[in-house]
C-alpha cells in the first residue's frame, strides 16, 4: 500500500473533554457544565447526546460550548443521562461529522460514544471493515468503535464492548450512552484521565476532577486502567476486561495539558506538580536575574516554583488577551509582532533594562518561544531574556491523543539546546531534564514520557511501523 494513503491521518490527532451522567433530571445541564470546566481539553466543537429511557437526542456544532448550547437548545435534550464531548483536531479532520458524541443505530439500539485519546490501529480496522462493505460517516478513528461493536456476535452489549474494546489499540478514555445504561472504559495502560464522582445521587464520569467542582459533585475514584464501569438504574458494576501489568499515564497532562485546578492520576493535583516542576528546573539551571515571569497561562505555576526556589522576584511581565478567538481578522499592513501581539503583550515598566527569566511549558516547533523573546527584548525593553522549560526537549511526536506535530517539525528533534538558543535568540536556553522531570510525579514508573525520550509503551501494528518510519526520518 502506498503510504500516501496512510498521509490523512497524521492530521487526525485529538485531543479532547468528555463527560457523562446518569440518574439525574438535568443531565444535560450538567453535561454542558462539565463541558464548560473541560473547554480547555478542545476548542473545535464540542456535542452532547442525552436519552430521556427511550430515544438518544444529540446537537453538536463547531465553536466553544457557551456558544453552541443556548438554552433552547439544551432543551432539545431531555432525559436522565447524557454523555458530552469537547473536541480539538488539526485542520485535516475539522468538520462536524467529526464532532463527537458519534451516534449509531444497530440491531440492538441506539449507541452514542464519546472518546478521547487516538487509537493507533483504527486505520487497518477501518480498512478491513470497508472492504467489506462498511460505510464511514466520519474520519475519526473512535467510529471504528461504534461498527466493532454494531458487528461482535457476542450476546450481551457489555460482552459486545469488551470484544471491541480488545481489539483496538492505543488511548482510550471513552463513555458509551444506550437508552438504559452510560458505560465508562479506559485503555488498559490509562493514558489519558478518567475520574468518577456522584452529585445528588447520580453518577458522573468526567477527564478531569474540574468539572466536578462546577456542578458540585464529589470524586470517587478515577476509572482504572482496563476498566469498565456501567452504571444503570440498578446502580453501578464494575470490572476488569484487561489486565496490563503497565501503566502509562500521558505525563504530558500534567505538564501542559490538564487544568492546574484538576486532581488526575490517582487523584494527584495538577498544579502542584508544576509548581514542582518549576522548583526542579531552579534547581537544575539557576541564572541571575531580576525577575521570574511566566509565559501565562501554562507557564504560570511553573513560574512561581522557579521564583520560590531562585527567590528571584515572580510578576506578571506578559499579559495575555483571554478573548482572543479563532476569528479575528489580520490586519492588511503588517504591524511588528501582531501574530504574538494579539495574544501576549509584555509589561514595560516591569521588564525595561531588566535580567528577565521567562518560564514555559514546552517548546513544540520553537516559533511561539522566537516571537516571544524577540518581543521582550524589543517592546518590553529586556536587557537579558533567559528561557527555561519546565519540560524536556519533545523529540517525539504523540500518538496517544496529544496534538503534536511530525517529527521533522519538533525542533528538538534535530537540533541542539544551544542551536535552539540562538534560533529563539535567547541568552540562554535550559529544559528541565528527563530525571528532574520523573522526580516530581508520583510513581514516574507508570508514566508515558515517549515525547521526551520516545520510548512509546504501545507498540504500533506493523503498518503503523510505516508510518513511523515516514515520521521519524
Ligand atoms: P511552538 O511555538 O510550536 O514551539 O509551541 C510552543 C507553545 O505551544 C508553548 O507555549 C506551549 O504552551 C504550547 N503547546 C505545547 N503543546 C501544545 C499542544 N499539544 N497544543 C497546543 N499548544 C501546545
Amino acid at each position: 500500500m502506498s503510504r500516501d494513503v496512510f498521509l490523512p491521518f497524521y492530521n487526525i490527532k485529538e485531543e479532547c473533554g468528555i463527560f457523562g451522567v446518569f440518574g439525574h433530571p438535568e443531565a444535560s445541564n450538567l453535561t454542558y457544565l462539565g463541558l464548560y470546566a473541560l473547554q480547555h481539553r478542545g476548542q473545535e466543537g464540542a456535542g452532547i447526546c442525552a436519552c430521556d429511557g427511550d430515544t438518544l437526542h444529540i446537537e453538536k456544532s463547531m465553536g466553544l460550548v457557551a456558544d453552541i448550547f443556548s438554552e433552547k437548545r439544551l432543551k432539545r435534550l431531555p432525559g436522565f443521562s447524557a454523555i458530552g464531548h469537547n473536541r480539538y483536531s488539526t485542520a485535516g479532520g475539522s468538520s462536524l461529522k467529526n464532532v463527537q458524541p458519534l451516534i449509531a443505530n444497530y440491531a440492538y439500539g441506539t449507541i452514542a460514544i464519546a472518546h478521547n485519546g487516538n487509537l493507533i490501529n483504527a486505520e487497518p480496522i477501518r480498512r478491513e471493515l470497508e472492504s467489506q462493505g462498511a460505510i464511514f460517516q466520519s474520519s475519526s478513528d473512535t467510529e471504528v468503535i461504534l461498527h466493532l461493536i454494531a458487528r461482535s456476535q457476542q450476546s450481551q452489549k457489555i460482552a459486545k464492548i469488551v470484544e471491541t474494546l480488545k481489539k483496538v489499540s492505543g488511548a482510550f478514555s471513552l463513555l458509551f450512552l444506550g437508552q438504559n445504561e452510560l458505560i465508562a472504559a479506559r485503555d488498559p495502560f490509562g493514558v489519558r484521565p478518567l475520574v468518577l464522582g456522584s452529585v445528588d445521587g447520580a453518577y458522573v464520569f468526567a477527564s478531569e476532577t474540574s468539572a466536578f467542582d462546577l456542578i458540585g459533585a464529589e470524586y470517587i475514584r478515577d476509572v482504572e486502567p482496563g476498566e469498565i464501569v456501567c452504571v444503570n438504574k440498578n446502580g453501578l458494576e464494575s470490572f476488569i476486561f484487561s489486565n496490563s501489568n503497565k501503566k502509562s499515564f500521558c505525563i504530558f497532562e500534567f505538564i501542559y495539558f490538564s487544568r492546574p485546578d484538576s486532581y488526575i492520576f490517582g487523584h494527584t493535583c495538577v498544579n502542584t506538580i508544576r509548581n514542582e516542576l518549576g522548583r526542579q528546573l531552579a534547581r537544575e539551571s539557576m541564572i541571575d536575574a531580576d525577575i521570574v515571569i511566566p509565559v501565562p497561562d501554562s507557564g504560570v505555576p511553573a513560574a512561581i516554583g522557579y521564583s520560590t526556589e531562585s527567590k528571584i522576584r515572580f510578576d506578571f511581565g506578559l499579559i495575555r488577551n483571554h478573548y482572543v478567538g479563532r476569528t479575528f481578522i489580520e490586519p492588511k499592513q503588517s504591524i511588528r509582532h501582531f501574530g504574538v501581539k494579539i495574544k501576549l503583550n509584555p509589561v514595560r515598566d516591569l521588564l525595561k533594562n531588566k535580567k528577565v527569566v521567562v518560564v514555559d511549558d514546552s517548546i513544540v516547533r520553537g516559533t511561539t518561544s522566537k516571537k516571544i523573546v524577540k518581543m521582550i527584548r524589543e517592546v518590553g525593553g529586556a536587557k537579558e531574556v533567559h528561557m527555561r522549560i519546565c519540560s524536556p526537549p519533545t523529540i517525539g511526536p504523540c500518538f496517544y491523543g496529544i496534538d503534536t506535530p511530525t517529527r521533522q517539525e519538533l525542533i528538538a528533534s534535530s537540533h541542539l539546546i544551544e542551536e535552539i538558543r540562538k534560533y529563539i535568540t535567547a541568552d540562554t536556553l535550559a529544559y528541565l531534564s528527563l530525571e528532574g522531570l520523573k522526580s516530581v510525579v508520583p510513581n514516574p514508573e507508570n508514566y508515558c514520557t515517549a515525547c521526551f525520550d520516545n520510548k512509546y509503551p504501545i507498540s504500533f501494528p506493523v503498518e503503523k511501523s510505516d508510518q513511523l518510519e515516514l515520521i521519524f526520518t
